[in-house]
């Protein structure tokens, strides 16, 4: 061995560390008290590289992956029953605070107002145009916004599960011998204060306004059908809303 030599690489590895331990003003400019050494950097680059290979796979897929042996499966299948026991407790919670109605306590339970048939909202901006396909109208409102039953009936519905309306009620009514529907949907969770059966009175309040089922945005979607035809619940509200 050249002893010469041998001094000499010494010598240029100590040079390469003194080059990259300068601070990297370069790469980082915001303040001086911010500014990294290139090993800092390095460093950093290396460790969220880790964190995101150890992160990737679990959020992919937590039942895939992890569990292999059979004592670990029948301890996932174990989470799994009782995230599943929570959820439905969840659920529960959920509708037996819709039947006592508790979160609708501060808002009035009847619309103002008199005669056979009355608007649902309190207060009336503007709505959706009907569209092909579409058999209801859609009203604009805030979530929370009070919806009342258009007129005297019998609750024929009242679910939190509707097929694309959410959490929706319809009622029946016979108004001066016409059958008339009317049906209200995408209210906000355990704000139905109705179940099926109940008789209800013009003006009654039936749920809150929110976006459960199909819904792009806070509204009450209205179907009013009248001897079996849909209508625009619109121009029917119009023509007889008192
Ligand atoms: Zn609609």
């Amino acid at each position: 061995m050249n002893p010469v030599r041998s001094t000499f690489t010494v010598a240029a590895v100590v040079g390469l560390v003194a080059t990259v331990a300068i601070p990297a003003f370069a790469a980082v400019r915001s303040t001086s008290a911010d500014a990294m050494t290139l090993q800092q950097v390095a460093a950093n680059n290396a460790q969220s590289i880790v964190v995101a290979s150890e992160v990737a796979p679990a959020a992919l897929d937590r039942s895939g992956f992890t569990a292999t042996t059979p004592e670990e499966i029948q301890k996932k299948k174990d989470e799994e029953a009782a995230a599943k026991a929570a959820a439905e407790a969840l659920a529960n919670r959920i509708s037996a605070s819709s039947s006592t109605a508790s979160y609708s306590q501060s808002i009035p339970l009847v619309a103002p107002g008199s005669g056979l048939v009355r608007r649902p909202l309190m207060s009336f901006n503007n709505f959706g145009t009907p569209y092909a396909g579409h058999r209801g109208t859609d009203y604009m409102a805030d979530r929370g916004t009070p919806i009342y039953s258009v007129a005297d009936g019998t609750v024929v519905a009242s679910s939190e599960s509707g097929p694309g309306w959410g959490v929706y009620v319809k009622v029946a009514h016979n108004i001066n011998g016409t059958n008339v529907t009317s049906l209200y949907a995408h209210m906000d969770w355990g704000t139905r204060a109705v179940q099926v059966g109940d008789t209800v009175s013009a003006g009654q309040l039936l749920g809150q306004v929110g976006d459960t089922g199909r819904a792009f945005g806070t509204h009450l979607h209205l179907e009013i059908v009248v001897d079996g035809a849909y209508m625009n619940a619109e121009s029917w509200l119009v023509a007889n809303a008192g």
